[in-house]
């Protein structure tokens, strides 16, 4: 069973991962626009990944005999002034989704709810995965920077990520 903060804070991170969803599929329409389909690509499938964190976080909610509340999903960021401006943003959204799960860890911790903390593990792992991955493409999109022959290259890199579903029910 979770206490009523931890189903709150749960609740609100299910939220926030439409929120992230949200924003990099606004992403994707920011760089469908600017004609560079590859970016596009790789926000699309950031955009379904995130909705699979957040089913992933709904599902355990249920499955600790909580209930899931939606809450509302602010209006994502529609216009940037770069591809760097875009990844700097995502960059920090990621780091901000890394604080939060520090947060959920700790209420958990302080709770001994051992169960959720295992759960959670999960996310925090994912967020080293997802903060590198961010700042891996920022550092390329830096060097492309005056370049648009190079951002092409890029846009071709990016054009080939897949997205694979999360298996929700193993992990
Ligand atoms: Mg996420």
């Amino acid at each position: 069973m979770l206490s009523e903060k931890l189903e709150l804070a749960l609740n609100e991170q299910i939220t926030f991962e439409f929120y992230s969803s949200y924003t990099y599929l606004a992403m994707a329409a920011f760089c469908e626009s600017s004609d560079l389909s590859g970016f596009a690509n790789f926000f699309r499938v950031q955009a379904k990944e995130e909705l699979d964190h957040a089913t992933k976080l709904y599902d355990y909610v249920f499955q600790k005999g909580g209930t899931v509340i939606l809450g509302e999903i602010a209006k994502p960021k529609e216009k940037y002034d770069s591809m760097l401006d875009v990844f700097e943003t995502g960059l920090n959204h990621e780091r901000e989704v890394t604080k939060r799960f520090y947060n959920l860890a700790d209420i958990a911790s302080e709770e001994r709810e051992h169960a959720t903390m295992s759960f959670l593990r999960w996310f925090i792992d994912e967020q080293v995965e997802e903060e590198d991955n961010f700042h891996s493409i920022l550092k390329k999109v830096r060097r492309c920077e005056g370049n648009p022959a190079a951002l092409y290259l890029l846009d071709d890199e990016l054009a080939a990520r897949v997205y694979t579903p999360l298996n929700n029910t193993n992990n």
